[in-house]
């Protein structure tokens, strides 16, 4: 079974950095605006091996080593449009609650965030 969408990769994860937004949630619950109201799975910094590739990933192919981009952006809003979705405030940012983070053994996560 193919547990990925059209332009996502699974993931086996590989190694995790623990940076201090991880550690201002374990300690405090909380990192600036952003509150932890509920289980997170913390994690940002990580290498991960492709294990299984979406139908419409052609850029990676199952073993490929890569870093993965942890800020998905909308791709929809001005910001992005203009090439400068780093400051897309929809972003979606992994162990940013709602959204869990990598520190787990598989993530699934779009192609185009994991360069080899
Ligand atoms: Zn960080
Ligand atoms: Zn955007």
């Amino acid at each position: 079974m193919n547990v990925c969408a059209s332009p996502e990769v699974l993931l086996r994860v590989a190694s995790v950095g623990i940076c201090g937004s991880d550690v201002h949630y374990w300690w405090r619950g909380r990192t600036a605006r952003f509150v932890v109201e509920g289980p997170l799975v913390l994690g940002h910094e990580s290498s991960a091996t492709v294990v299984t590739c979406g139908p419409d990933v052609h850029s990676l192919k199952p073993g490929d080593r890569v870093a993965i981009e942890p800020g998905v952006p909308c791709r929809r809003c001005e910001h992005c449009r203009g090439g400068r979705y780093n400051v897309c405030p929809h972003v979606r940012f992994c162990a940013t609650p709602p959204v869990d983070g990598t520190l787990t053994r598989y993530y699934v996560h779009p192609a185009d965030f994991c360069f080899k």
